[in-house]
């Protein structure tokens, strides 16, 4: 049977945060699931229908992760397709959810997507996966053009970073990220987001070497070349490092009022 087709309709909610929009990927033949519905825009869920049905009937509205920016247009768009909700089953509820646990396995036409349970970026994050071409839906746990958020408590750097070990040993081929253009060679792609995590969290004990810090004056060190909208986010990211490296024994949070400070102990 031929392979399952892949369509691209592309959210109009550009911005900071969600690139040149949200990305909502349509998936299969005969039947299709929808990723991602993306805002609840009525004109793009209504385009997002249009496209599924000339693949076939949908059978599932899919959402990686719990965002407004993928999620928003779900409840809408279930409504207009006639079809379940499929999360992860934490979030899931109510008669029409469809709910998913690592390595589920969504059967769609003649194709067939294994939900990936990705914590990280959020807890409930799941990349889906079509084992017969490696093809990846990577929602926001990789992205095209900037590296995901992980902002505490519900981002998790320690979970992030399994969680990309975890794809990685999928050994995808292409990847279809939440936001940006598709990636050609997964593998590399997800080799290199690991080492920049990695690379990010070397600077940040070398910054602690130098005394005690927290994200508040590390984030204008290390993100010296980033645009000044971008720094309340990287604080997050810069904390959901220190909370791994805490976790693992290497550095300590000081007691006392204000902002939280850390000190190095290796
Ligand atoms: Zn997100």
């Amino acid at each position: 049977m031929p392979a399952a087709e892949i369509l691209l309709v592309r959210a109009p909610n550009p911005g900071p945060l969600t690139g040149s929009g949200t990305n909502t990927w349509i998936y299969g033949r005969g039947e299709t699931v929808v990723i991602d519905p993306g805002p609840g825009d009525e004109a793009h869920l209504e385009r997002v229908l249009e496209a599924a049905r000339r693949l076939g009937r949908v059978t599932a509205v899919a959402c990686t992760h719990h965002h407004l920016d993928h999620l928003e247009g779900a409840a809408r768009l279930c409504q207009l397709a006639g079809a379940p909700l499929a999360v992860y089953f934490r979030r899931a509820g109510g008669p029409a959810t469809l709910p998913l646990h690592d390595g589920d396995r969504l059967l769609v036409g003649s194709g067939e997507l294994v939900a990936i349970h990705t914590p990280g970026h959020a807890s409930d994050h799941l990349c889906f996966f079509d084992e017969s071409t490696r093809t990846l839906f990577t929602g926001d746990h990789v992205l095209q053009g900037t590296t995901s958020l992980v902002v505490p408590p519900d981002g998790d750097m320690t979970a992030y970073l399994s969680s990309l070990e975890k794809t990685l040993r999928l050994r995808p081929l292409r990847l279809h990220p939440g936001h940006g253009e598709s990636i050609a060679d997964g593998e590399a792609a997800i080799r290199e987001l690991i080492a920049h995590r990695l690379q990010r969290e070397a600077q940040i004990l070398r910054q602690l070497q130098r005394g005690p810090a927290g994200p508040d004056s590390l984030v204008p060190r290390l993100y010296a070349s980033y645009p000044p909208e971008v720094m309340g986010m990287a604080a997050g990211t810069v904390l959901a490092h220190l909370l791994k490296l805490e976790r693992e024994g290497r550095v300590r949070r000081l007691t006392g009022d204000g902002p939280a400070q850390f000190e190095v102990l290796e």
